[in-house]
């Protein structure tokens, strides 16, 4: 029996239709490459789909459940230790457009000691048969399966990787998410979560292009992303859609604003604070380079629409880190691209609602290479405590930043102009007056008692470890942690 016939969901297809598949079951524009396609709805799984006679994707998420505050933080003001749970949120597979099969993403993770994963394929959940051939090289994005990173999955997984042989060509079938928790996870010690990554890629009526990625965590993405207008359009007509399904489901989830400075700054602040049902964002992405647009800092950012909300009456919004994992390996095949941000979340028990419920009241903290013993959020004497977990002839430096009442409120923004007017934009100017450094402490612990007039104060712990992200770069420069606010 040939391999297209044991399959009867796939038909007699040519390798170039299967790249083709892929290409458009996802949006216009990865991370690192510059858009494809550009329309006004993603082509998507169904277009194709019809003319491949594979299942059109399900409608309907499980999961969320979004825990409102109102201008608060989490996390205890307890003597309890918290038990730190170190977690991938947002990683990729050749599903979408990572390098390696999901086996590998997985085992990859698990190798360095992750207690949880989320898969998160753009504009796709894991499931269906799928079969991919080895190709000699990696080819233009999406990527092909490289005999290197196919050399490599058969050494990690020696005899689990399922492939045959067709003609003179190897096919290797991409494991779906049910398969994959059924090989992966342990109680108690793995756990592997649903995930998406809505992905669209559109042009303004004004005739600027616009990327704009939005995660769910806990929640099975199986319907289509909508595209809109503008990034707002984009943030809630899918923010909308994810709420409705999560409503339904018994599942806690949430759902992230990705990347904002990807790739030109394609989200404004302003719209953060206009919708203050966002709830978690990006701080740290591992993928995504520096854009080539000089607007603010990522810590400005956040500290824009905190003292915002803060002063409209709004919850804040959490900040977290990711390795939006694409590449596993390096060129010559050695583990390379991953742990590069993550978060650490504070939970006894290690299940997926549980996990979401501390992530959605803000009992976590970002990372990408400093490790916190403890984070006390002492509310009856407005003290926020930070206690490093050192590494050996590493130097910590902890920073509080806070913002004052009477920050410049008006909110004005500026033009960018691009050599490509594809990328021209508008974005929001930052007062200097938000975000200011109240106190630097060098050392492995450091307390701030909040000030009369200040809004909230946050950490920020560095330490004089340089950062080696994965292929793209990114922010910051050198390993940080990052607490969540105490608010007032
Ligand atoms: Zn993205
Ligand atoms: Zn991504």
């Amino acid at each position: 029996m040939s391999l297209f016939q044991k399959s009867s969901k796939m038909p007699e297809i040519s390798c170039c239709d299967l790249k083709m598949e892929r290409f458009c079951s996802y949006s216009a524009s990865s991370h690192n490459q510059t858009a494809i396609s550009i329309s006004s709805t993603i082509p998507f799984k169904s277009k194709i789909a019809g003319l491949l006679k594979l299942p059109l994707i399900k409608m309907f998420v499980t999961g969320p459940i979004v825990i409102l505050l109102t201008g608060g933080c989490m996390s205890a003001e307890t003597s309890q230790k918290p038990i730190w749970r170190k977690g991938a949120i947002h990683t990729h597979t050749l599903w979408s457009d990572g390098r390696a099969l999901p086996e590998v993403a997985v085992k990859s993770y698990k190798d360095l000691k992750y207690d949880f994963l989320c898969l998160s394929e753009h504009n796709l959940f894991p499931e269906g048969e799928w079969w991919m051939p080895v190709a000699s090289e990696e080819g233009k994005w999406p990527p092909n399966l490289s005999r290197t990173a196919f050399r490599h999955a058969e050494k990690m997984l020696p005899g689990k990787i399922i492939s045959r042989e067709r003609g003179f060509r190897t096919f290797v079938r991409l494991r779906t998410f049910k398969e994959l928790q059924e090989m992966f996870e342990e109680k108690g010690k793995f756990v592997l979560i649903p995930g998406g990554e809505y992905t669209l890629s559109f042009l303004t009526p004004a005739g600027e292009l616009y990327n704009a990625h939005f995660n769910v965590f806990n929640a099975v993405m199986s319907y289509q992303a909508i595209s809109g207008k503008t990034p707002e359009e984009c943030m809630m007509l899918n923010y909308a859609q994810y709420l409705k399904a999560a409503k339904k489901a018994p599942e806690k989830s949430f759902y992230m604003v990705n990347h904002p400075q990807y790739r030109y700054w394609d989200i404004d602040p302003v719209l953060l604070v206009r919708n203050p049902q966002m709830t978690h964002f990006e701080i740290c992405n591992g993928a995504v380079p520096p854009s080539a647009v000089k607007v603010c800092s990522m810590e400005k950012y956040w500290d824009f629409v905190l003292a915002h909300r803060i002063v409209n009456g709004h919850k804040i919004i959490y900040a977290t880190a990711s390795d939006d994992a694409h590449f596993y390996i390096n060129s010559i095949g050695k583990p390379a691209g991953l742990n590069c941000g993550w978060v650490m979340v504070n939970t006894p028990e290690l299940t997926p609602d549980k996990i979401s419920e501390a992530m959605n009241r803000g009992d976590f903290y970002p990372s990408c290479g400093v490790e916190l013993e403890n984070i006390i959020y002492n509310r009856a004497e407005k003290k926020l405590t930070v206690q490093v977990k050192p590494e050996k002839n590493v130097n910590y430096t902890i920073s509080f930043i806070v913002t004052k009442k009477d920050f410049d409120r008006k909110i004005v923004s500026r033009k960018y102009e691009h050599k490509n007017k594809q990328f021209n934009r508008e974005f929001t100017v930052i007062p200097e007056n938000i975000g200011v450094t109240a106190l630097t402490v060098k050392g492995t612990t450091g307390t701030y008692t909040l000030k009369e007039d200040d809004l909230y104060v946050r950490a920020v712990i560095r330490s004089d470890k340089k950062i080696t992200f994965g292929k793209a770069g990114g922010y910051p420069e050198y390993q940080t942690a990052w607490t969540q606010p105490l608010v007032k």
